[in-house]
């Protein structure tokens, strides 16, 4: 089944918010595959933001990634990418959508609780910065046969 990274951001850490953001994710269906605390740095937000490199509030983005540890999730699921990008919302938490995470806890356009893969193969490139082989777990859900048709899965 497809897998997708979410970070649960600093703004989401310190407003003590983890819970809830993961509760969301637990509640549609996905099924945690990995998590962890770390500590971002430049060099991983270089490579993870490389797309913003030229956007003036680049630095100050990455400044804000840095100000606590984040939690790094994989989280497993049919069409995993696509639907949690849907469940967290537009980048701006002003402009997102009331029902989503971003659209319900932020205010903000950089401040916005959660980052997640735009894409399957995004997600693919994404993992791999941040959970080695051992840190992903393939166990099975019991609740399966409830989440999903027997043709679906
Ligand atoms: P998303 O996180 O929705 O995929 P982007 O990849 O475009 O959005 O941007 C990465 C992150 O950079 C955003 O989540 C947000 O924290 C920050 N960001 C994006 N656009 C802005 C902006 N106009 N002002 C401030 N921060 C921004």
């Amino acid at each position: 089944m497809e897998k997708t990274l979410v970070i649960l951001k600093p703004s989401c850490v310190q407003r003590s918010l983890i819970g809830e953001v993961i509760s969301r994710f637990e509640k549609k269906g996905l099924r945690l595959a990995g998590t962890k605390m770390i500590q971002m740095t430049d060099a991983i937000l270089n490579e993870h933001y490389a797309h913003l490199k030229d956007r003036p509030f680049f630095e100050r983005v990455k400044n804000s990634m840095k100000v606590c540890p984040v939690v790094v999730q994989c989280w497993e699921g049919i069409d995993a990418a696509k639907v949690v990008r849907s469940i967290i919302g537009v980048t701006d938490g002003r402009e997102a959508v009331a029902g989503t995470i971003r659209g319900d806890l932020s205010m903000s356009a950089q401040e916005n609780i959660v980052h997640a893969s735009d894409s399957a193969e995004s997600a693919k490139v994404e993992l791999k910065r941040f959970f080695a082989d051992n840190e992903i777990f393939d166990y099975k859900l019991s609740t399966l046969a409830h989440l999903y048709a027997c043709d679906e899965i």
